[in-house]
């Protein structure tokens, strides 16, 4: 617990990397969070998980496999692949073209339902997670190397 008001507030942050299989893929990244959160030695505080991509998102959930299957068939029906996206024209489309630019207006329209962030609170050490949350990175777009920050911040 902070002791006084002289107190700093420190700042630990890592980075976490991964590459799903497929998409939609729940990735479950809870102890790699865990694990960041009592490395940082920070007791009190906060801990925010954020994707640094638009097509990956970071969501709280439960670790179901049959539930991460209706969530994945809620995506694609929210923003089907195969849907008519302007951003996937690339007749018509000249901004941020890459060499390897995939058709993704699904993934970036699914994102936005889900976000880029979660942040936890953390006592004693440890994030307040309830019984039944998981931390997730959601793989939206396809296969290819992702990077979520923790950041962790207190005393
Ligand atoms: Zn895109």
């Amino acid at each position: 617990m902070r002791t006084s008001v002289e107190d700093p507030v420190r700042v630990h942050r890592t980075l976490i990397r991964r590459v799903a299989s497929g998409a939609p893929e729940f990735i479950d990244i809870t102890a790699d969070v865990v694990k960041a959160v009592e490395e940082s030695g920070i007791r009190e505080g906060t801990v925010l998980i954020f994707s640094r991509h638009t097509t990956a998102a970071i969501k709280i959930n439960e670790n179901e496999p049959l539930l991460l299957r209706d969530m994945g068939r809620f995506l694609e029906e929210a923003a089907p692949r195969d849907g008519n996206y302007r951003h996937n024209d690339f007749v018509i489309r000249t901004a941020n073209m890459t060499e390897d630019e995939c058709p993704n207006g699904h993934a970036h329209c699914q994102h936005l339902l889900l976000g880029a962030s979660e942040t936890i609170p953390i006592s004693e050490g440890k994030p307040l997670l309830g019984r039944w949350q998981s931390i997730f990175l959601i793989e939206l777009d396809r296969p290819r190397p992702r990077e979520v920050v923790v950041q962790v911040q207190g005393w």
